[in-house]
């Protein structure tokens, strides 16, 4: 059975020690760093967002993982996508700050990199980022919170979308698209799909062709069924979702067995759980209250938790921008509000052999 140590963000008295820093300050000594990253180089991955976004991880937590690791007897640096060194800089994770410096993880123009191959259909490739694969241990620290692609937005995301290179980070979405076919001579232009489609996915361009964008795109079938023509026809959207995921479970598999058994750690912080990826550069009010925060040392048990610790009956409806209402009815709240099901990328990963759902939450008080 996997351990799942969890920091609940609720503070049940009024009394420092009750509050989350305190917990996660608790929850970093029972993970035992020194047996994962004494006298290793630890990368610890994070998605630092862009522009004006301010929901990712708070600079104190950063801070304390990074002193947990050195007091350890590790060195730790941050990383993420090259590119965004400067975007870090703006969200406090300085040198200064923090007690490490953000590492470019492909390097500073993306351009070190391994390349692996794998037997993902449509991804015989990938581009893994230099910087993460050199290091001895890694850390994966993830904001968890919805995404319009990918469901959500955790420790397997962070890994999948967050250590290859911009060119495989478009392989793998491109594994998702091209389920639309839209049949140019039997359009009329009546634009039924457009004015039918509730998240502003369908559109035409420029130049009257038909275009959606993946993101926004809840599979609903509303353009398909409101075409009057049958111009526009929708194939197996769902087979393309979970090829989508295979990728990224594909990427998953290469980083963690890159490797030495034990020194591979997840946390995800589960606060200010938005709708939205932090890579949109903006911030949308959190769609639930805190949850806290939840760390182990197998991704699929760490990513089966923070799901199920995020409640449709917590949903707080005023928070969602009015873009994506309404909600469905049906499933984890973040299919509800994306379409896209959460859990299939963790059930991607556990037939990529990374580990199995079951888990026991231990709570740290
Ligand atoms: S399937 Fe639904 S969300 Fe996607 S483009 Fe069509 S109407 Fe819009
Ligand atoms: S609803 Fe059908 S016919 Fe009308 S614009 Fe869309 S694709 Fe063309």
């Amino acid at each position: 059975m996997n351990r799942v140590l969890f920091a609940s963000a609720h503070v049940d008295r009024i009394d420092r020690d009750a509050s989350l820093p305190a917990k996660f300050s608790r929850l970093l000594e029972r993970a035992d760093f020194a047996a994962k990253f004494k006298d290793r180089r630890v990368a610890v991955k994070m998605h630092v967002g862009a522009d004006i976004g301010f929901y990712t991880i708070h600079p104190l937590f950063v801070r304390m993982v990074v002193d947990a690791i050195k007091q350890a007897g590790g060195t730790p640096f941050l990383t993420d996508g090259s590119f965004s060194t400067d975007a870090a800089v703006a969200r406090g994770y300085t040198p200064e700050v923090v007690g490490a410096r953000v590492v470019g993880a492909a390097g500073e123009h993306d351009k070190y990199l391994h390349t692996r191959q794998t037997d993902v259909e449509g991804l015989p490739t990938i581009e893994l980022c230099g910087n993460v694969m050199d290091a001895d241990a890694l850390l994966v620290f993830s904001h968890g919170k919805c995404h319009g692609h990918t469901g959500f937005g955790g420790a397997i995301k962070n890994i999948g979308m967050g250590c290859v290179s911009y060119k495989t980070r478009g392989d793998i979405h491109a594994l998702m698209s091209g389920h639309f076919n839209w049949q140019e001579q039997l359009c009329t232009h009546c634009e039924q799909c457009v004015s039918g489609c509730p998240t502003g996915a369908a559109k035409f361009d420029d130049n009257g062709r038909f275009t959606i964008n993946e993101h926004h795109c809840r599979y609903c079938m509303h353009c398909t069924i409101s075409c009057p023509t049958g111009a526009l026809t929708m194939e197996q959207p769902e087979a393309k979702f979970r090829q989508f995921q295979k990728g990224m479970a594909a990427v998953c598999k290469h980083v963690i067995d890159n490797f030495e058994p034990g020194h591979v750690y997840f946390i995800n912080v589960l606060l200010n759980i938005t709708p939205l990826c932090d890579c949109w550069g903006f911030s949308t009010p959190p769609i639930v209250p805190d949850v806290g925060i939840v760390a182990g040392d197998n991704i699929v048990a760490v990513e089966q938790a923070s799901l199920d610790l995020i409640r449709w009956e917590d949903f707080i409806p005023s928070a969602l921008p009015d873009q994506l209402m309404p909600p469905g009815d049906e499933g984890h709240l973040f299919k509800r509000i994306h379409g896209k099901d959460p859990y299939e990328q963790v059930r991607q990963c556990v037939a990529a052999g990374l580990g199995d759902t079951e888990y026991e939450l231990e709570e740290i008080t």
